[in-house]
């Protein structure tokens, strides 16, 4: 083999130097590194926020490997055929990339291989999503984890090997292959004019990422246990946006926080198991994909939940005139993520007081969240709903009053995002009626609504529906 001949590094929801694997090994090689990122079908179903997000990570990825005098090819279509084209302008005859474990990453992949090798070319993966894969965590008789606490005490032990220096070079080919242009995507076209707001909330590629999990690490992790519940606090990572697209990658979160919790911080323990929930969402869309689409459990998809309806509408506009609710819908509007408390909130709300379908609420989520992520999205509605594995029992039911006292005692995070409801909150209660379409017809002139059904209805009502499931 011809040293000159270039390797395809394809890129996905890994866009870093910094402690790539699948990168580290082909640059290594020695040989020209053609960095590739295609705008395949799965990318092309993203919502409207994830898609503008993925193009923001993208001029910044773009950026980044230009100051490393590379480039990064950009090309739109069905993957296998696209690689098949660049191998012929550039007669590269080997093709990285850093596995995916959802569904259908998986059988993208797996047919990208298995062509590819028919054709005689060498296809390599790598590690770099997750810290433990899901095939290699297995339950005592063999089985996968349906429980987290198992999972967790399971690897929470496990040697993690250190993180890999940032990759400094990339040998360039003769010929670069060509490449669109990110604008002629359109990526941001489904955000209208909500980027703007969303955009002044994002914290992007990375740099910003790496200095917001040293920020985090020195300063919030020591009251991460203490603060995380409070909506209004600063007291999470924020990471999820920059995890997302692979801006960090979650060995660094890990050494990170572990290395603070050998130092004697105990709360840094807590944030290793929220990292460890991102893991276990994957080892469960592995062994069981279809908690993507359909109810994880047997026995629930007669359960009268309704499909979208009047009062589904007002929940996606915060309009329902419960305030912790509607504050925390407007929150992902107005910022692209939500804290996860309001997530708990929200998603109860929807599946038990309103007895809406969590699809509904899970396809909203994915529509507006800057951290969208398929296996986490999901496994979180379904534990919500009581569909899924390690689901919140039909019992528990959110009481968004009683979470707003405990949680929001001061109305912080309602004044902040109920413009018409409390004319002493911040702007981005105001930025709120500036970012939704304008087809929605609202205005921060509008009284606030009251709620379609009380509270103490909808919680009997819906205790009558989970208990004669
Ligand atoms: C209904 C619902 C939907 C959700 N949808 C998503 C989603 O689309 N994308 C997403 O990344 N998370 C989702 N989550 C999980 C959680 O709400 C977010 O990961 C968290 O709020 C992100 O904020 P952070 O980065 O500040 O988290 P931190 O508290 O700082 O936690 C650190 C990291 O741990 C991981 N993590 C934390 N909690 C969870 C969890 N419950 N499940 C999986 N991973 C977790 C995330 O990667 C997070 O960035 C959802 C939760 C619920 C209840």
């Amino acid at each position: 083999m011809n040293n000159d001949t270039p390797i395809i590094y394809l890129f996905r929801r890994d866009l870093r130097l910094g402690d790539h694997v699948g990168l580290s090994e082909a640059s290594g090689l020695g040989r020209p590194i053609i960095p590739v990122f295609i705008l395949d079908e799965i990318f092309q179903n993203y919502g409207a926020a994830p898609q503008w997000r993925l193009g923001l990570a993208l001029t910044s990825f773009t950026e980044t490997l230009a100051n490393i005098s590379s480039k990064l090819t950009l090309r739109r279509g069905n993957s296998l055929s696209v690689i098949s084209e660049i191998i012929k302008e550039t007669g590269a005859n080997e093709v990285h990339w850093t596995r995916a474990y959802d569904p259908a990453a998986i059988s993208r992949d797996k047919i990208i291989k298995t062509e590819l090798e028919l054709k005689g070319l060498k296809v390599k993966s790598h590690q770099g999503h997750l810290l433990f894969e899901p095939w290699t965590v297995k339950t005592k008789v063999g089985g996968f984890y349906k429980v987290y606490t198992p999972y967790w005490n399971s690897v929470r032990d496990r040697y993690i090997a250190p993180e890999l220096p940032k990759v400094e070079k990339l040998r360039p080919p003769k010929l670069w292959p060509k490449s669109d242009e990110l604008l002629s995507w359109g990526l941001a076209f489904k955000m209208n004019r909500g980027a703007d707001i969303v955009f002044k909330h994002t914290c992007v590629g990375e740099d910003k990422a790496k200095d917001r999990l040293q920020e985090f690490i020195s300063d919030r992790v020591m009251l991460y246990n203490s603060s995380r519940d409070f909506p209004s606090k600063k007291g999470t990572s924020g990471l999820s946006e920059n995890l997302t697209y692979g801006e960090i990658s979650i060995r660094s979160c890990w050494i990170a926080a572990h290395e603070s919790f050998l130092k004697g911080n105990e709360e840094a323990e807590v944030f290793l198991k929220e990292l460890v929930w991102r893991e276990f969402s994957y080892h469960l869309a592995y062994y069981t994909p279809h908690i993507l689409d359909r109810n994880w459990r047997d026995g629930w998809d007669k359960f009268p939940w309704s499909d979208s309806s009047e009062s589904s509408d007002a929940w996606c506009r915060g309009k329902t005139g419960v305030e912790l609710v509607d504050a925390a819908m407007r929150e992902m509007y107005v910022t692209g993520t939500m804290h996860n408390r309001g997530r708990m909130i929200v998603a109860s709300y929807l599946t038990k007081h309103l007895m809406t379908h969590w699809k509904v609420g899970a396809g909203w989520f994915s529509e507006c969240l800057i951290d969208w992520d398929p296996a986490a999205n999901a496994m979180g509605w379904q534990w919500a709903a009581g569909s899924g594995p390690d689901a919140s029992p039909y019992f528990r039911i959110f009481n968004p009053d009683s979470q707003a006292e405990r949680f929001d005692k001061n109305c912080e995070y309602r004044i902040k995002f109920l413009a018409e409801v409390y004319s002493d909150g911040g702007q981005e209660g105001i930025d709120y009626f500036r970012a939704i379409p304008r087809e929605w017809n609202l205005t921060i002139k509008d009284s606030y609504p009251q709620p379609s059904i009380s509270l103490a209805d909808g919680r009997a009502k819906s205790l009558h529906a989970y208990s004669n499931k």
